[in-house]
């Protein structure tokens, strides 16, 4: 058998980064930044009002008050969107809107709540300090400056600061497009109705979300029933859309285990037993004219989960070009006593909390592979080594964190 170590490193081995792309902002949401983004402005870009309000000089109100307030001539209005064609002299304002440039020579704005309002002539009940309600250039950014680094996920805050310093297009990896494929002849669609010894399709929900969790586009192309000739005719349509390929199902030693029987003739998919439990049946290689990346994750959904963290997760952050490749692992006092398979790594769905300032954890459920009841309850897994066959209750385990909440 093969350890998890060698599999998933023969996996990694065969996969690139995905090559970058110029996007337009919108196309590139929840991408991953593949060059730095320098400012090619300042922000703000003018100094500017943050208020609606007058602007005037320092000295001229600074005797202003509620009861003694001092009288301005106003000279003209400036409005956000062009600059100012007046100046603010000695004893004179301007009306400024927020967003609007400062004026030439005008050192503060004062509110339009500290004023009568006026239009020719205001009176202004409060003194203000220099530079009082001016948004300064560059204040926020500087132009030259390096306002995102390389490797940055592309979520609202990042692309309205890339739209703020002018940018239109951004150089960025692409989501790997995979696509999901569920074999067996005894699924069903969720909603349908359910024939004797039928059962619903549900790894291709687990995959696809899981997928789009770990940043890909994922496609759900649902239900292939055991006939080798509509694998393969499923999985050549898929393959235009595909950056990777992950089928659940058929690839253990039974007699219908089509997907195995179908891409081992074609020879390029190799199929090994991995030293894991869940998941011992596992499946790689490529296909197609673009010899695109095929996963085959065994049909139980706990191995089939199992499966998509321990090796699928990993094959889409490379492609992503992020690291980590992993998820998190943290020691945890573990509160039940486990036993472990000699030889294999397990892979045991459990419950991860901090009880006073220390990782604590719990086993959800049994080692059956089918308790998908178990699955919805569980947020990490105990990863039990190879050598390692029991746990007492109190013993210390490495814990792989599935909710980002806990690291
Ligand atoms: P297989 O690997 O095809 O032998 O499937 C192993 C077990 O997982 C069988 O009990 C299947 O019915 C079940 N199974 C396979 N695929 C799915 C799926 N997509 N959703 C739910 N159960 C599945
Ligand atoms: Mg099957």
């Amino acid at each position: 058998m093969k350890s998890v170590d060698e599999h998933l490193s023969d996996i990694l081995a065969s996969v690139d980064p995905i090559a970058a792309l110029d996007l337009q902002l919108l196309d590139a949401h929840g991408c991953i930044l593949s060059e730095a983004v320098v400012a090619g402005t300042d922000l703000p870009s003018f100094d500017n009002s943050s208020m609606d309000g007058y602007a005037v000089r320092v000295a001229d109100v600074a005797s202003a008050t509620d009861k003694t307030p001092v009288r301005l001539p106003v000279v003209g209005d400036v409005a956000a969107g062009s600059p100012s064609p007046y100046s603010v002299q000695p004893g004179m304002s301007v009306r400024i809107m927020t967003g609007a440039p400062i004026p030439a020579g005008a050192e503060a704005v004062v509110p339009v709540e500290w004023t009568d309002r006026g239009l020719a002539e205001v009176s202004i009940g409060r003194a203000a300090e220099s530079g009082a309600h001016i948004r300064r250039r560059g204040e926020d950014v500087n132009a030259g400056e390096v306002v995102l680094d390389a490797g940055t996920r592309l979520g609202p805050g990042q692309l309205g600061l890339l739209a703020a310093v002018g940018r239109d297009r951004i150089k960025v990896r692409p989501k790997p497009r995979v696509v999901i494929l569920s074999t067996g002849s005894e699924l069903v669609e969720p909603g349908s109705p359910i024939g004797p010894g039928q059962i619903y399709e549900s790894n291709s929900y687990i995959l696809t979300t899981a997928a789009r969790e770990a940043g890909a586009t994922a496609f759900r192309v649902g239900i292939v029933p055991d006939q080798p000739q509509q694998l393969l005719d499923a999985i050549e349509d898929q393959l235009i859309r595909a950056d990777l390929v992950i089928t659940s199902g058929g690839v253990s030693v039974g007699a219908y285990d089509v997907v195995k029987e179908v891409l081992t003739r074609i020879g390029t998919v190799e199929f090994t037993e991995v030293a894991m439990q869940p998941g011992k049946p596992q499946g790689w290689g490529t296909i197609g004219p673009d010899s695109t990346p095929i996963i085959t994750l065994p049909g139980n959904p706990v191995s089939s989960f199992v499966s998509f963290e321990v090796f699928v997760r990993p094959v889409i952050r490379r492609m992503l070009g992020v690291e980590p490749l992993h998820r998190p692992v943290v020691r945890a006092t573990c509160e039940d006593a486990i036993r472990a398979p000699a030889g294999k790594r397990q892979f045991a769905r459990a419950w991860l909390d901090v009880q006073q300032g220390r990782y604590v954890v719990r086993a959800v459920g049994g080692s059956g592979s089918h308790l998908v009841g178990d699955l919805a309850h569980a947020n990490a897994l105990i990863v039990v080594p190879e050598d390692v066959t029991q746990i007492p209750a109190g013993g210390t385990v490495e814990v792989m964190v599935l909710e980002r909440r806990l690291t």
